[in-house]
């Protein structure tokens, strides 16, 4: 059985890392950073390899390599999901783990940043096969894990089902129960009322609050979202629900248009009764990947892939603002482009917060073993969002700058408190 990457993605000159490097630069010299906070950032503080061999249902046993990458500790333990899919790397690991940071920063939570993944085709793989690799990365991993070292949670590939394993297999290695040990968990085993939709929801509070500054009326709003699993899929719905008019939507098997507005309820059931794909649903016409991206529509919300907003791409887009869904779907070559054009970009260590946000609700919840509401949480990480883009707003305004800079800024300020405060060897 070969499992060789079916794609390549690769749309930008450099790694992603080098994408993390190129704003972090950027950011750090408007700002006026000193050249060794910049190098500690620049530097991640530890990166982990472990080879997993794996008994497959077909007898064979098939090594899977994995990674855990902890960029930076100094506002808190580490913080950051696992992703399965094929182009995972160490390099690619690396720039998600240095986003964490930031991110964590931005949404003023007391978190680094971490990040792990597994190079595995998990739609390929059995549910078997999948528990059995989930299993053997938690215990290669259970000195590095742990409820104030290291927090694992969902990333694309993984899901609440994946972090039951790692909780269970985390519990059994150390012999003692630790729900905090890892976020996303199913709610009953200590996961949190609103976690799942919580990434969905940042990307609804993250475009209302751009529309108010661009003095926009949500109602006469149009969109386009890329990606239909867990952060598309609730992007999609919440936008709906504010009476935003979804276009066009798209997964890994289909993009659909639709002028009158895509039915989006439709389609979620659509999804959730044809094993979470949406090829076969009716409700418009298919279209190419690429026109979803360049549609007529007023906000655009890549929450998908890496790197799809290239340069040649964001000469194209129509839209007027652009809410990252996704970690980096947008190139730095494409930055320029996009600031020249005049288009908004709430950038994604800002506009996915949300689901690290209540991330860090549930794992407050597990310490003090007391659980909240739904409303209770969505009130909470309303008000935290809210309070992030704000802050985020007001960088970009006071340094003449896009708000991904300004985001970026906000994450130094802390990061450099945390840094020069603490002192050195
Ligand atoms: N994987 C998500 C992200 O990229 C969530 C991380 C978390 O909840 O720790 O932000």
């Amino acid at each position: 059985m070969t499992r060789k990457p079916k794609v390549e993605v690769k749309a930008t000159e450099g790694s992603m890392f080098d994408a993390v490097l190129a704003r972090l630069d950027k950011a750090a010299e408007i700002y006026g950073l000193s050249e060794d906070v910049k190098n500690v950032l620049r530097s991640p503080q530890k990166a982990i390899k472990v080879s997993l061999p794996i008994m497959m249902d077909d007898g064979k046993m098939h090594i899977f390599e994995g990674y855990r990458t902890i960029h930076s500790t100094v506002l808190g333990p580490s913080k950051g999901g696992i992703r399965y899919a094929m182009d995972v790397n160490e390099e690619e690991v690396k720039a998600l783990s240095a986003w964490m940071s930031f991110k964590c920063a931005i949404a003023n939570l007391p978190y680094g940043g971490a990040k792990g993944g597994i190079t595995c085709d998990p739609r390929s793989m059995s549910v078997g096969e999948l528990e059995r690799l989930t299993r053997a990365y938690t215990v290669a991993l259970s000195d590095v894990f742990g409820v104030d070292h290291d927090i694992p949670a969902p990333d694309m590939g993984t899901s609440s089902r994946e972090m039951a394993w790692i909780l269970d297999a985390y519990n059994k290695v150390h012999r003692s129960d630790f729900p905090g040990v890892v976020t996303g968990k199913p709610v009953g085993l200590g996961g949190s009322m609103g976690r799942e939709s919580a990434t969905g929801r940042g990307i609804m509070i993250c475009t209302l609050a751009a529309l108010k500054k661009m003095k926009l009326d949500p109602k006469k709003i149009t969109a386009a979202v890329q990606g239909f699993g867990n952060v598309g899929l609730h992007a999609a719905r919440l936008l709906h629900d504010q009476g935003i008019k979804v276009c066009a939507i798209g997964d890994h098997t289909v993009t659909l248009w639709n002028e009158k507005g895509i039915d989006i309820a439709k389609a979620v059931k659509y999804v959730k009764e044809n094993k979470g794909i949406l090829k076969g649903f009716t409700g418009g016409k298919e279209i190419k990947n690429e026109e979803l991206l360049t549609a007529a529509v007023d906000i655009l919300v890549p929450a998908a892939l890496q790197n799809v907003i290239t340069k040649e791409i964001a000469n194209k887009i129509k839209a007027k603002l652009i809410i990252e869904g996704a970690n980096g779907p947008t190139v730095p070559e494409a930055d320029e482009v996009l600031k020249e054009k005049g288009i908004v970009v709430v950038p994604d260590v800002l506009a996915n917060s949300g689901g690290v946000t209540v991330s860090y609700f549930e794992w407050v919840q597990n310490k003090y073993g007391n659980y909240w509401t739904e409303e209770e949480v969505n009130a909470k990480h309303d008000l935290s969002m809210n309070t992030a883009f704000e802050n985020v707003w007001n960088n970009k305004l006071e340094y003449k700058t896009t708000m991904r800079i300004g985001a970026y800024i906000t994450a130094l300020k802390k990061l450099e408190m945390g840094i020069n405060a603490k002192g050195h060897y």
